[in-house]
């Protein structure tokens, strides 16, 4: 619903411009409504929203009063609107009691005013009120901006609360997968490191085995003379799945998720959580939102880091890694195989090293669903 000020001046320059913008207002529409002495109900404030989606003039909604607002009164604003996209492809805007009662002038981000001293309700422009009255209109739209953050939080936290159970569960899961990821890759790591295996440094450009051939080149010197040269160019053998987690920068991934599991145990449904929910303070309730969020997207991220981090333990990498070792050009010239539970490796002239792969790193990761 926000509206940019260049919206705003263009409405503004169309109905300047539009032919019919003058408006006939009934004595009716202009009579004064007192019937709200309390806070309009939601369902009203529903109703208004219907007739004007529904085509209906915004000044002709029953309610309406269609006389100009005193300075000084109360404001509360109970809702925005924007007319229907069929008025904004004509440009048909709607007229506005404080400014333009007679003039057809605004469309988006309209606004359902009540005034509690005169227990009327008007459908004004924009920001119209804002001119009679910049503290009321500032204070009416911050409170509006709240209700709404607040009715928002509260759909949110209802809504996603009964699936925590299945998120907790995917963590779980994801956690087990973790544990044995990480102690795969803090032991891969070390052995790399211990036999001197640069396998980073080879691919970390872009994920890409490769190997060198040797060419030749055509040069010519300056006095014309073309000759033949021997040159190594460097060709890709292929594409090293999972090779981020050779990355030194690559983070254990199993405390994260232990950390975003414990934040979200801490929310399961127990007694009577929607009594607890309803009676949060709104900083409380906002930031239940923004740590479920978190929490949730570290998990997804976590598990998308999982699934591509193992590849390279699967036995078609292992099968990779063994066709570049022993190719010819191969700069790392080495022998790689894969059993069960192993991944075996020997640079050219070193004694082979063996890396466990824990078998829990292939269990299943289930879908967050949230
Ligand atoms: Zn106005």
């Amino acid at each position: 619903m926000a509206t940019s000020l260049h919206m705003l001046v263009e409405q503004i320059e169309d109905a300047g411009t539009t032919e019919n913008n003058k408006v006939e207002i009934s004595a009716a529409c202009r009579a004064v409504k007192p019937y709200f002495k309390a806070r309009p109900s939601a369902g009203l404030v529903r109703q208004i929203l219907h007739h004007i989606r529904d085509g209906g003039e915004p000044h002709e909604w029953w309610g309406h009063t269609h006389t100009r607002p005193p300075k000084g009164g109360a404001l509360v604003y109970l809702e925005e609107f924007d007319l229907p996209l069929a008025r904004f492809r004509g440009k048909v805007w709607a007229v506005c009691p404080c400014c333009a009662p007679e003039t057809r002038k605004y469309g988006k981000a309209g606004k359902i005013g009540w005034f509690p001293d005169e227990a009327v309700i008007r459908l004004l422009g924009p920001a119209c009120f804002r001119s009679l009255d910049q503290g009321a209109h500032d204070n009416a739209y911050r409170e509006l901006k709240a209700e709404k953050r607040k009715q928002q939080d509260e759909a949110f936290v209802l809504s996603k609360l009964p699936l925590l159970g299945g998120v907790l569960d995917a963590c779980q899961q994801a956690t087990l997968v973790a544990e044995a990821l990480d102690e795969f890759r803090a032991d891969l790591v070390k052995v790399l490191a211990d036999k001197r295996f640069p396998l980073w440094d080879h691919v970390r450009r872009d994920g890409k085995l490769k190997i060198v051939q040797k060419a030749k080149d055509l040069r010519v010197s300056r006095d014309g003379n073309a000759s033949l040269v021997d040159i190594e160019v460097e060709r890709s053998h292929a594409d090293l799945p999972g090779y981020e987690l050779l990355n030194p920068a690559w983070k254990p991934i199993a405390p994260k998720l232990r950390r975003a599991g414990e934040r979200l145990e801490a929310h399961v449904l127990t007694g009577d959580w929607r009594g607890r929910v309803a009676n949060m303070t709104d900083l409380d309730r906002h930031r239940l939102v923004r740590s479920l969020n978190f929490s949730v997207k570290t998990i997804r991220e976590c598990i998308s880091d999982l699934e591509s981090g193992r590849r390279l333990a699967v036995p078609l990498t292992v099968k990779t890694l063994r066709a570049w070792g022993v190719r010819e050009g191969c700069p790392i010239p080495s022998q790689w195989s894969h059993d069960f539970n192993h991944i075996t490796f020997a640079k050219e002239g070193s004694f082979s090293s063996i890396v466990r792969i824990p078998p829990a790193m292939a269990k299943e990761l289930y879908k967050v669903q949230f």
